[in-house]
């Protein structure tokens, strides 16, 4: 019997691919780290694959068409499979307090097309549903991966419900803010990095849940995404600043990872294991689901 305190985190086999890009790679490893009990208090559950019209929510019909039969059956269940865990841990979330999923590949996908490793845009069909499916008022996304996501904006910042704050380290897909729901900011140095997040914490004061998109590709060691200085320590203490804020206002939050890629000095194991201190936190602290909406 699973304790009723675990966080509910969403994975199956099908997330991963054999080869390629780490964003279908890492969360083999990662899902073998956590079913060997390294991070106490997770469950790790199957989820079910997202359905060809869950998707049109967010994406072009043909978009999605083109996509099933151009790529490979693996790519194609890998897709589905892991934005099916990115819905049912939004779901979850609404349950549970926070959930997660081992996704990535999501914050750069467009209405209809592909974009920088990501094909659906998870974070945005999750924010929809959070307002749909739950009623929630004010949602927030968080996305801290090293790169920006202009995708998300495309597709969901003009919904007056859904309020963005995005601090990035690189200006690949930038965007531009439009309304104060907008927060974006690109940090040059990674003396300034954690100060940002806190600002784009503040930023987000009041929604009824948070989508959190957990990229770990600011590590000085990735080499896709990676600024010198920003550490391992760095980005235990953001994780810890972020589970901390959700558990302080007693916000509903869920994550995904999105990036964190290798380097010379960085194998497919030390990707996964920079995503740790994400789940660490989040299984660490209690959020009462009800306490708002
Ligand atoms: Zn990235």
């Amino acid at each position: 019997m699973t304790p009723k305190n675990d966080i509910p985190i969403y994975w199956a086999p099908d997330y991963v691919l054999k080869g390629g890009v780490e964003t279908r790679t890492k969360s083999g490893p990662l899902a073998e780290i956590l079913k060997a009990g390294e991070v106490r208090g997770v469950n790790l559950i199957a989820p079910l694959p997202v359905t060809r019209e869950e998707l049109f929510v967010i994406h072009d019909e043909q978009y999605i068409d083109r996509l099933v039969s151009d790529e490979t059956p693996e790519l194609i269940r890998s897709i589905f499979s892991s934005t099916g865990g990115v819905r049912d841990a939004l779901d979850a979330m609404f349950v549970h307090g926070r959930a997660g999923s081992l996704s990535s590949g999501l914050h750069h996908a467009k209405r209809d097309k592909y974009d920088g490793f990501c094909y659906i845009n998870g974070l945005a069909l999750a924010a929809l549903r959070a307002i749909s499916k739950h009623g929630a008022n004010k949602v927030g996304v968080l996305d801290l991966d090293s790169h920006c996501g202009g995708g998300t904006f495309q597709l969901v910042g003009e919904n007056e419900k859904i309020l963005l704050a995005d601090v990035s380290c690189n200006s690949f897909d930038v965007w531009q803010p439009s309304s104060d729901r907008h927060y974006l900011k690109i940090v040059r140095s990674a003396d300034e990095y954690l100060d940002k997040v806190k600002q784009a914490l503040k930023h987000l004061d009041g929604v009824d849940a948070l989508i959190y998109n957990a990229g770990m590709d600011q590590f000085e060691d990735c080499t896709t995404g990676g600024m010198r200085g920003i550490t391992r320590e760095v980005l235990g203490e953001r994780e810890r600043l972020v589970a901390q804020w959700c558990e302080d206002t007693q916000t509903p939050a869920m994550f995904v990872l999105a990036g964190g890629y290798g380097g010379p000095n960085l194998d497919l194991d030390g990707v996964a294991r920079l995503h740790l201190p994400t789940i660490r936190e989040f299984a660490r602290i209690r959020i009462n689901a009800k306490s708002k909406n």
